[in-house]
């Protein structure tokens, strides 16, 4: 831990002595260091296409209708690729910001919790497809009806969901599962892919964190998602967490209560 030692101002005359002050600074330190090392992150991530969409675009235009045709629209591709790319960085960040700054409102309603994991699964089912994944659905009968904001719940599952795809080798496994446990209802999404290095499990859902950057570049990824997923569940007083299975893989709990959150927002 930090000590910081102030030695406060004294009037040596009038006080016979010093006044020591001693203040744990940790977490302040914690939270500065987090801040500079949140701005050098955003920094560095939109840096990365801006560099390279200034790079192709200047090729393009010192070779202004000399390239072929291919080379030309593959440039342009990029370009186009990468501003997309800055645009989707741009809006996760202001997602975050909007909730650090408490002006994100969960609209909350009733929904049917099983039809949503049915819309996550049909949703993603010709993706894992495409990469030759068997998807499995396993759902309790008679799952209730949950409150929430249906929208966001549903961005949280996707996310998730979409990740077992990206981060499993083609030809993969992944269990869709949800079931009801007292007050709340969880989801857990489970995959036989990469996995994640034990020292990474704690910081998967810290903003930007990255086990593999390159990886999660060429996926379209932008080490966000997780972060924001882990917002809405806390503003929804639920669950977000890795689950310690035995074998290959990764195996993501969600949970919800019931009920819905007790404060509406926090
Ligand atoms: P990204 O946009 O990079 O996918 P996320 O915030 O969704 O960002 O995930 C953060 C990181 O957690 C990923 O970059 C990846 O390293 C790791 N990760 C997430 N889901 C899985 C998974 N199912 N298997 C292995 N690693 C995963």
């Amino acid at each position: 831990r930090s000590l910081e030692l102030l030695l406060a101002p004294f009037d040596p005359e009038r006080l016979g002595g010093v006044l020591v002050v001693i203040h744990d600074v940790t977490e302040q330190r914690k939270t500065e260091e987090m801040r500079r090392e949140f701005v050098a992150n955003v920094s560095h991530e939109l840096r990365t296409p801006l560099t390279n969409i200034r790079s192709y675009a200047e090729t393009l235009a010192d070779n202004a209708g000399a390239l072929p045709p291919d080379t030309e629209k593959n440039f342009l591709g990029v370009i186009l690729n990468e501003s997309d790319r800055m645009t989707h960085i741009v809006q996760d960040l202001l997602t975050l910001s909007r909730f650090d700054s408490g002006r994100t409102e969960l609209k909350l309603a009733p929904f049917d919790f099983e039809r949503a994991v049915r819309d996550v699964y049909n949703a993603i089912l010709m993706e894992a497809q495409r990469h030759g994944h068997k998807v499995e659905l396993e759902l309790e009968n008679g799952l209730p009806q949950v409150s929430g904001d249906r929208e966001r719940i549903l961005q949280v599952m996707m996310n998730v969901v979409s990740n077992a795809i990206k981060y499993t080798p083609d030809g993969g496994r992944i269990r869709i599962s949800a079931g009801r446990l007292g007050a709340r209802v969880w989801m857990e999404v489970a995959d036989n892919g990469i996995g994640i290095p034990k020292e990474d499990r704690g910081r998967i859902f810290e903003r930007f964190y990255r086990v593999d950057k390159a990886r999660s570049r060429e996926s379209g990824g932008t080490g966000l998602g997780l972060s924001i997923a882990k917002e809405i569940v806390d503003r929804h007083e639920g669950t977000l967490e890795l689950v310690e299975r035995p074998g290959p893989g990764l195996t993501v709990r969600l949970t919800l209560l019931v009920e819905g959150p007790r404060h509406g927002h926090a």
